[in-house]
């Protein structure tokens, strides 16, 4: 058998077909494709805008400068998750504080956050970035209710989650992203993750004075409108000290075929998990799903005793697990600011025995068996 990947992208002829007409049409990047990419996207998700940019760290970085970050502000995160959350609280010289996470769910727990802001003077946080950690919608709901109270932005970290919803107070169906609770949602379009651009990223608001925010910030702080003079057709203004960090058209084009396709791979994805839990269900302990939430099953990640044998023993047999994550607050850079080990039990329990096994669309029954055997056989020494 070959080698089986934690994650791997999907491309058919459809895709293929739509790049090889945005390489023969007129724009390459700033074009049509862009804007039909965002607004398919915002409808996918419930948002009113929605922003393309090169990737979600491009993302993660104007939205925190677009909420207003001063030097020095302090901003909450999981340690559970990919460093670009954290990172881009430091992009714009903020502090970045981390609450432990859910020891069932593996999210950012509201409880530790709640803890954590309230052992603090009134003012002292600015923001919170909880992740739908592998798929698991972040319950929004709840971490606005507890903004709201201490005055704080929210940016749902979505990159796991496009096609993940949980279900509110109201009975109301809430996608991922949809920025109804959140002042922001982002996603990725790395190939490991849901929608394959290659690289690139969506930033999605409901608040159209963020959306034009973000529009200006992702090309340069260049602009057309609201001018303060016109020189004529050529003229612009640079209003801010903005970047380039646009999506092409050529992305775009596969984004949008990679969307059309992602309700069913989540689908899939989810049948994926039942067969997983059904097989290691009072064995092997994986996530936890809470009774109103859908998984968008970025990841399937279980934990184990002996997780680095078991790692080693799959990849001996050509199984490529991953780890996600090292939490953020013992990588090196984030040591110096002064977290120690044991300061947040419960991520580094689960770093010491978690481990996420392949999870992706066109994973077949059989290869699927063949890891569940292995996986059975370690357990069962
Ligand atoms: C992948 C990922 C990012 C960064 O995405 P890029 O598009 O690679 O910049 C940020 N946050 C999380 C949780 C991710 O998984």
């Amino acid at each position: 058998m070959k080698a089986i990947p934690y994650g791997r992208q999907s491309i058919d002829k459809d895709d293929i077909n739509a790049v090889i007409e945005t390489l023969q049409a007129d724009y390459l990047t700033q074009g049509p494709k862009v804007k039909e990419f965002e607004e398919k996207f915002a409808a996918y998700v419930g948002s009113k805008y929605a922003v393309a940019v090169s990737n979600a760290t491009a993302g993660l970085h104007i939205s925190v400068a677009a909420l207003g970050l001063n030097s020095g502000d302090r901003v909450i995160t999981t340690p559970i998750t990919f460093a670009a959350s954290a990172n881009c609280i430091r992009y714009c010289g903020g502090e970045v504080w981390f609450a432990d996470i859910d020891p069932e769910t593996y999210l950012l727990s509201i409880e530790s956050t709640r803890k954590l802001i309230e052992s603090k003077p009134k003012g002292f946080f600015k923001g919170i970035i909880p992740v739908d950690f592998a798929g698991l919608p972040v319950d929004t709901e709840a971490f606005r209710t507890l903004a709201n109270e201490h005055d704080l932005w929210i940016i749902e970290d979505a990159c796991h989650a496009p096609g993940g919803y949980f279900e509110d107070s109201q009975n109301e169906k809430q996608m991922c992203g949809n920025a109804k609770y959140a002042n922001i949602g982002i996603f990725s379009f790395h190939p490991v993750k849901h929608i394959a651009c290659g690289e690139g990223g969506m930033i999605t608001t409901n608040d159209e004075k963020l959306y034009k925010k973000l529009l200006l910030l992702r090309t340069h702080g260049i602009t057309k409108e609201d001018m303060s003079e016109n020189h004529g057709g050529w003229y612009y203004e640079m209003q801010e000290l903005g970047f380039n960090y646009r999506l092409t058209d050529i992305q775009s084009s596969l984004g949008i075929t990679q969307l059309a396709k992602n309700t069913n791979g989540v689908i899939k994805r989810n049948k994926i998990a039942k067969r997983y839990k059904e097989a290691f269900e009072g064995k092997v302990k994986f996530q936890g799903l809470p009774q109103n939430s859908y998984n968008a099953h970025h990841l399937f990640v279980i934990e184990v005793d002996n997780r680095k044998d078991l790692y080693d023993f799959l990849r001996e047999n050509g199984i490529f697990a991953q780890i996600h994550y090292i939490p953020v607050h013992t990588l090196p850079y984030y040591k110096e600011i002064g977290y120690k080990e044991a300061d947040l039990k419960n991520s580094e329990n689960y770093y010491s025995n978690c481990l996420s096994l392949p999870m992706y669309p066109t994973l077949t029954s059989e290869e699927q068996d063949f890891v569940i055997s292995k996986v059975l056989e370690f357990i069962h020494g």
